[in-house]
């Protein structure tokens, strides 16, 4: 394993090694299993793989969650060395690739950026977009990996890429759980054993969802997890909705189609998790 904090530096390396394959891994670090499945799948099908642990402050509209998102090198760098000399880690300080001031682009996203999470995290996708726009210009991988537990943020990423008409094939990647079902997240770190111990109600609710969309409606589903959580004393509900899984927009009636996705966000605390499951 080869670890930069220098793009110039990793390019000439990698100019070396002539590969055929290029695989990214775009991280925030604070790695999990869900982080290191993408990595797997990355490094199956690659000649080299590239993973980045950049907590990228363009896509943060709040300091305090930007300041308080977690970060453990070390523990980073143990949980990534079983992958040996295939990885290069890139941990760059922001002005590696943002030069001296942070700024993010400007993209049209439309919808996807609007709903969700666009609607709760102003300027979010501007940032996301900006941060993998910069890693796609600068390492040119073959394939990039994305996990679906970012689900907006990877309808996001393929509307990038086809509307730059970059040259790299983006793979999704499916949702690693725990045990108990709550989707792997840096942030459940910042929970607290008794948070922690009341999460899994979350994808509870996602399943249930799903069970009753034989007998009722999508607005009966809704009304039913808004009531569900308006009770709930430690979980305050931000959205939960079921949308078309490529457009992203809201749909109200099911009729019959295969192509939908319930998205759910909810703040444990200070915490804000969110989850979704194929509806
Ligand atoms: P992050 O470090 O949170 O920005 O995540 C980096 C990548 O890992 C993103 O593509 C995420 O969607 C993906 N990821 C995070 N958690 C999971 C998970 N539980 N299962 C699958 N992919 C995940």
């Amino acid at each position: 394993m080869h670890i930069y904090r220098h793009s110039d530096v990793l390019l000439s390396q990698l100019s070396e090694l002539i590969p055929k394959t290029i695989g990214l891994v775009p991280t925030m670090g604070a790695l999990h299993k869900g982080h290191l499945s993408l990595i797997e799948k990355a490094v199956s099908e690659n000649d080299w793989v590239i993973v980045t642990i950049f907590v990228n402050p363009t896509q943060f509209d709040s300091n305090t969650d930007l300041v308080n998102y977690p970060s453990n090198l070390e523990q980073d760098l143990e949980l990534l060395s079983p992958f040996g000399e295939k990885l290069m880690v890139y941990t760059p300080r922001a002005d590696d690739l943002y030069g001296e001031k942070a700024v993010a682009g400007s993209y049209q996203f439309d919808i996807l950026e609007k709903t969700m999470e666009g609607a709760s995290r102003s300027g979010h996708f501007q940032g996301v977009a900006t941060v993998v726009h910069k890693l796609l210009s600068v390492f040119k991988p073959t394939k990039a990996y994305f996990g679906e537990k970012d689900y907006q943020q990877l309808q996001i990423i393929h509307a990038l890429v086809a509307q730059l008409k970059l040259p790299v094939t983006i793979v999704d990647c499916p949702i690693v759980r725990e045990t108990d079902g709550l989707a792997m997240s840096s942030r459940n770190t910042r929970l607290t054993p008794i948070q922690r111990a009341i999460a899994p109600v979350i994808y509870e609710t996602l399943c249930k969802a799903v069970a009753l969309k034989k007998q009722t409606s999508i607005l009966q589903i809704n009304e039913w997890v808004t009531a569900f959580f308006r009770e709930h004393p430690h979980i305050e509900l931000d959205y939960f909705c079921v949308a078309n899984n490529q457009t992203l927009q809201l749909v109200e009636e099911t009729n019959g189609e295969e192509n939908l996705r319930a998205f759910i966000a909810v703040k444990l605390g200070e915490v804000r998790l969110i989850d979704n499951v194929k509806f």
